[in-house]
């Protein structure tokens, strides 16, 4: 049996030393605890134990599980999202990571505004260019996002990368810094009206040094649920 509470204590503590050697305030750092590993009783248990941000990357299952627990979590979607499957996520999901195309966008933008609210994005970025990653090119994010700018119902929040997989996590630290330089570029470059200041980086095995280099969400499922 695997206590959350235990895990989660645990992270904190890495969360905090990480935070200590780099200068940064823990409270900047959210945790999303990716619960696709286990099903809406332990996923409850999870909020039970003061966790407040839950990630799903599969949009049936995800609806399932947020049907059933509601306003009790914040709800992230994680995953790759097909554009017929928007209309099951809009309203339920207050976060998207996983906007990397216009076709998205458009179809966001128009559930969204049907019922009236707003979607806060991350704008997936692939920043290793491995052909197996989704996201979009690095060279292409300005004019990405020039593009998203124009759908009133999407308020890109920050950018969202995933590392390499690897066993040496210090090749990782590049993607991240690279992904903190290009949010910081598109800041500069003024495309929103806003600042963009979220960088949803890190998961269980890379999260520490994505914290170092300026995480602001970190997605953690095993460590916390296996
Ligand atoms: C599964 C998943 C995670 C969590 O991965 P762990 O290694 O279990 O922490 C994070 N982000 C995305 C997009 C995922 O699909």
């Amino acid at each position: 049996m695997v206590s959350i509470t235990a895990n989660i204590q645990i992270v904190q503590d890495k969360i905090e030393q990480a935070c200590k050697r780099i200068g940064r305030d823990t409270e900047e750092i959210n945790v999303i605890a990716v619960t696709k590993y286990v099903n809406v009783e332990k996923t409850e248990e999870v909020l039970n134990a003061g966790l407040q941000h839950i990630g799903e990357n599969r949009p049936q299952q995800a609806v399932s599980k947020y049907d059933q627990l509601q306003e009790r979590g914040i709800w992230h979607f994680i995953g790759n999202l097909q554009t017929r499957k928007v209309k099951q996520v809009i309203g339920k999901f207050e976060y998207i990571h996983s906007l990397d195309r216009i076709a998205l966008a458009e179809e966001i933008e128009k559930r969204a505004k049907y019922l009236g609210i707003k979607v806060k994005c991350f704008i997936q970025v692939n920043v290793s260019g491995e052909e197996s990653k989704s996201g979009i090119d690095p060279d292409k994010l300005i004019q990405f996002s020039r593009e998203v700018k124009q759908f009133e119902s999407i308020e890109v929040v920050g950018l969202m990368t995933m590392a390499p997989l690897t066993e040496n996590i210090e090749v990782i630290r590049p993607h991240f810094r690279r992904l903190r330089e290009l949010r910081d570029y598109l800041n500069e470059q003024q495309i929103f009206d806003y600042l963009v200041k979220e960088l949803s980086m890190g998961m269980s095995n890379d999260f520490e040094i994505a914290i170092e280099e300026g995480a602001t969400f970190v997605r953690l499922g095993s460590i916390l649920l296996k």
